[in-house]
């Protein structure tokens, strides 16, 4: 029997993705082959990947004048492709610093480039106009959810600057205007397939500057020159991908898969805030809808917390050692009954130990 999997990433992939990929893992679309044994090269591959990226702009409505890169290295390789791509080392880019992966995001900028972080917060985003914002930066990074306290953007500064965004543990949680940012970028492994992948969304007038001696791979525009395919990309993970996109698809769309998510999220807010055995730090107009933490007023009861629900088939409910607690991670593929199945627990937890 499949568990209820709240782990960070890699994540939950949907039930009938899985199916579809184990009933034709040995044949593939009659080629005799499985998908991850043909050739990139080949029409029927060729053919599903035009299809993944057709599908992906229809989901999240990709203006044309953007591009559409599956790209190697996760999101933590854009760490660096992005200040390669964007800049040149002696000017200046703004980075927000909202949590963990916005500091490793800044680590890796700050090799290549003066990087000036306009605020630094944890469980809260700033008022923009408290920022400190410099006149001259190239673009803006921020990272759209920070996956590790659970603190997501919900509106962007107002500003002519390019915004770059990292939207791995959020990309196709909810609608966005891909037009209000200059790049987007995501590792698959939350809400897009398995690990291996990542995809950048890049506006095309940005592609084509990158610095001279800027690995060819992390060069966007090789990436948009060949299609993808300078080298072999992740075959099997780019076919898994289209079938969650597919999925998507199938279940109306970005649209309707934000309604169900602002559901989950509420239900596990609704019933943290109404307790006094669980608490959660976030601010409330910034708490994310994908990576919900929450925390237990009598930490001595932690282990048995995680012992219990994971003999409940709840599983990987432990929060990031460097934030502590609890976190449910609660992305697309998460069914509700996951979310009930949760919330029952913790109710039932809070009655005995209380
Ligand atoms: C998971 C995650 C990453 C790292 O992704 P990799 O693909 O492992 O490099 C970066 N940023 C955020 C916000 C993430 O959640």
């Amino acid at each position: 029997m499949r568990a209820f999997n709240f782990s960070a990433g890699p994540a939950m992939m949907p039930e009938e993705v899985m199916r579809k990929a184990q009933a034709e893992f040995l044949d593939w679309q009659n080629t005799g082959m499985s998908v991850m044994e043909v050739s990139h090269r080949s029409k029927e591959f060729m053919a599903l990947a035009h299809k993944t990226e057709r599908d992906l702009r229809d989901i999240m409505h990709i203006p044309d004048n953007y591009k559409v890169l599956f790209v190697h290295g996760g999101a933590s390789l854009q760490f660096a492709s992005i200040p390669m791509n964007l800049s040149n080392e002696n000017d200046t880019v703004d980075y927000v610093n909202t949590g963990v992966w916005s500091t490793k995001a800044i680590k890796e900028a700050s090799r290549y480039v003066n990087v000036n972080v306009v605020s630094t917060s944890e469980t809260s985003i700033p008022d923009y106009a408290e920022m400190n914002f410099s006149p001259d930066a190239k673009y803006i990074h921020i990272c759209q959810n920070e996956t590790i306290t659970g603190v997501e953007f919900q509106n962007l500064p107002k500003t002519d600057k390019i915004i770059v965004s990292d939207f791995s543990s959020t990309i196709l949680s909810r609608p966005i205007r891909v037009e209000d940012y200059g790049v987007i970028y995501a590792g698959a492994q939350k809400n897009i397939g398995p690990a291996g992948l990542a995809i950048v969304i890049v506006r095309e007038d940005l592609i084509g500057h990158a610095r001279p001696d800027t690995p060819t791979l992390m060069n966007w525009q090789t990436y948009n020159d060949n299609e993808s395919m300078f080298n072999t990309p992740s075959t099997y993970a780019w076919y898994l991908a289209s079938l969650v996109f597919e999925w998507i698809k199938e279940k109306g769309g970005v649209e309707k898969i934000a309604e169900i998510n602002k559901r989950k999220a509420s239900k596990l807010y609704d019933l943290i805030d109404a307790s006094d055995f669980y608490y959660n730090e976030i601010e409330p107009s910034v708490r994310s809808w994908m990576n919900v933490t929450f925390k237990l007023k009598n930490t001595d009861l932690d282990a048995a917390f995680l012992e219990e629900s994971k003999a409940a088939g709840l599983l990987s409910l432990k929060g990031h050692k460097v934030y502590g607690g609890m976190r449910a991670s609660i992305y697309n593929a998460m069914p509700e009954e996951g979310i009930d199945a949760l919330v029952a627990f913790m109710k039932a937890f809070e009655q005995k130990y209380a």
